[in-house]
C-alpha cells in the first residue's frame, strides 16, 4: 500500500492499524482504514470519515449495509438457530436451493451444493467434474486410461483453495504453491483456435492425454480488470464442450446475483451467445454480506454423480447464511435491482466517458461490474486519491480502476462517484 495516504489517518484509524499488523499474517497487505458501520452505499471509519462505497466488500454487498430487511432476516434466524449442521436440514435452505435454481433458469433436475465461499463453490464444481470425467470413454485410470483433463482460461480466478488455484492462472498467486492437482492446463482466453487444439490432444499416442472433463472461465473476468471473454468465444466453447461431451463451468461468484444487469451473466446474450452452462458457481453477493457460496448443476443425470460421501461441509448451507441470502434475493426482486444494476451502470459508464478527465482512457463493463483504463499505471495513487475525497473504489489492475457498487445506488449515489471520479488529477505519478 502507498504510504502518503497513511499521513492523514485519523488517529483511532492509526492506532487501529498499529494493532492489525501485530496479530495479522500480512496476506492483505496494511488495510487502508478501520471501518465502523454502515448505511446503504456508505460507510464510515472510525475516525468518523464517511465513504461512498462503489466497491461493495468486492461486489459482496449487494443491498449494501444494514439494509432492514436483511438486518430482520438474519437477526430473527440467529435467535431461532444459527446452526444444525447436514444431519438436519432447515426451511430457508431448501427455499433458498429452489429459488436459486429457477433464478438461474436450469432444467428440472437440477441441483444446488452449497459452500461458505467461492474457491468451495468452484471445489465443488471440479470435484464433480473429475467424477465426470471418469465416466468419460478411455478415461478411467482405475483400468489404464488416462486421468481426463480441466481446462482454465489465462486471466482466470477461481479462488486461492489448492483445486481453485490449480485453475487460477496469476503465476505470482499460483506458482509458488506448485505442483497443485495433476492435469488442469490453461489456454489463452479468447483464443479459438487455442481451446480447439487443446481438444484435440485428446487420446493422441501412448503418452497422448486424457480427454477433456470441463473447461472452467468468468464470462467477464473481474480479478483480471473486468475483461468481458467474448460472446463468441463462449459460444464457441460451449460448441467444443459439446463436441467433445465436456462439461462448461461457469464461474459466477462475482458475475452473478444481478451484479452484471441480469441474475447471472451467461444469461446476457451479449456476454454468452446464449449458451446454457452445465454448472455455474457463486458466492460474493448472494449472501449480502453473509459469506456463502456454492454451485448448480444442471440438469438430472449431471447432479446425480454426487453421493453421500462425495463432497460436504459443516458449515454447508447454514440457516444463518441461507436466511440472510434469502433475504438478498427476496429484496433485489422486491426492489427492481437487476434493472437498476443495469441503468446505473450505464449511467456510471456514460458519466465516466463524458467526465473529461483525461486520466480515462476507457470504461468497460456490464451492469455495476465496470472498470476504468487509466491512461498511465497510478491505479493505487488514483484509489488513494478518491478515498481521500470520499469514495471508495478499487486498483485491479496497474491501469484499472474495478467499480462495483451496491445493487441500491441511486442515480445521486452515481452522479457524486462520478464527480469525484472526474476532480482525480490526470497528473498523479506512476505507483
Ligand atoms: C472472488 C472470486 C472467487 C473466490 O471467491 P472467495 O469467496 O474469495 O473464495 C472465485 N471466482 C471468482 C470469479 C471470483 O471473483
Amino acid at each position: 500500500m502507498a504510504t502518503e495516504q497513511l499521513e492523514t489517518l485519523g488517529s483511532e484509524d492509526s492506532k487501529w492499524l498499529g494493532e492489525y499488523s501485530q496479530v495479522h499474517m500480512n496476506v492483505f497487505g496494511t488495510p487502508l482504514r478501520v471501518m465502523d458501520h454502515g448505511k446503504g452505499a456508505h460507510i464510515w471509519d472510525v475516525d468518523g470519515n464517511e465513504y461512498l462505497d462503489f466497491l461493495a466488500g468486492i461486489a459482496v454487498n449487494a443491498l449494501g449495509y444494514a439494509h432492514p430487511k436483511w438486518v430482520k432476516a438474519v437477526s430473527e434466524q440467529a435467535a431461532k438457530a444459527a446452526h444444525v449442521s447436514n444431519y438436519f436440514a432447515t426451511e430457508p435452505q431448501i427455499k433458498l436451493a429452489a429459488k436459486l435454481v429457477k433464478l438461474a433458469g436450469a432444467p428440472e433436475g437440477s441441483r444446488v451444493y452449497f459452500g461458505n465461499s467461492g474457491a468451495e463453490g468452484n471445489e465443488a464444481a471440479l470435484k464433480l467434474a473429475k467424477l465426470y470425467g471418469r465416466t468419460l470413454p478411455g478415461a478411467s485410470p482405475e483400468i489404464g486410461g488416462k486421468p481426463a483433463r480441466i481446462i482454465s482460461m489465462t486471466h482466470g480466478f477461481h479462488g486461492r483453495t489448492m483445486g481453485a488455484l490449480s485453475a487460477t492462472w496469476k503465476p505470482a498467486i499460483r506458482e509458488r504453491f506448485e505442483p497443485l492437482v495433476p492435469n488442469f492446463e490453461f489456454v489463452e482466453a479468447g483464443d479459438i483456435q487455442a481451446l480447439h487444439d487443446a481438444f484435440a490432444e485428446t487420446g493422441q499416442g501412448k503418452y497422448g492425454k486424457g480427454p477433456v472433463a470441463a473447461v472452467i472461465m468468468e464470462l467477464i473476468q473481474g480479478e483480471a480488470g473486468v475483461m468481458p471473454l467474448g460472446a463468441d468465444y463462449v459460444k464457441a466453447a460451449r460448441k467444443l464442450c459439446d463436441e467433445n461431451k465436456a462439461l462448461l463451468i461457469i464461474d459466477e461468484v462475482q458475475t452473478g446475483i444481478g451484479r452484471t444487469g441480469s441474475w447471472f451473466a451467461f444469461q446476457r446474450e451479449d456476454l454468452s451467445g446464449g449458451v446454457t452452462p452445465d454448472i455455474i458457481t457463486f458466492a460474493k453477493g448472494v449472501g449480502g454480506g453473509f459469506p456463502m457460496g456454492g454451485m448448480i448443476s444442471f440438469g438430472a443425470e449431471l447432479s446425480a454423480l454426487f453421493t453421500p460421501g462425495s463432497h460436504g461441509s459443516t458449515f454447508a448451507g447454514n440457516p444463518l447464511g441461507a436466511s440472510a441470502a434469502l433475504a438478498t434475493l427476496d429484496v433485489i426482486e422486491e426492489e427492481g435491482l437487476v434493472a437498476n444494476a443495469e441503468a446505473r451502470g450505464e449511467q456510471l459508464r456514460d458519466g465516466i466517458a463524458s467526465c473529461g478527465n483525461p486520466l480515462f482512457a476507457s470504461v468497460r463493463g456490464r451492469g455495476l461490474l465496470d472498470a476504468v483504463e487509466l491512461a498511465h499505471p497510478c491505479s493505487h495513487a488514483a484509489m488513494n486519491w478518491a478515498l481521500e475525497h470520499g469514495l471508495i473504489v478499487n486498483a485491479v489492475a496497474p491501469n484499472a480502476l474495478r467499480l462495483a457498487a451496491p445493487l441500491i445506488v441511486t442515480e445521486q449515489d452515481v452522479d457524486q462517484a462520478v464527480s469525484i471520479l472526474a476532480s482525480i488529477p490526470a497528473d498523479l505519478p506512476n505507483d
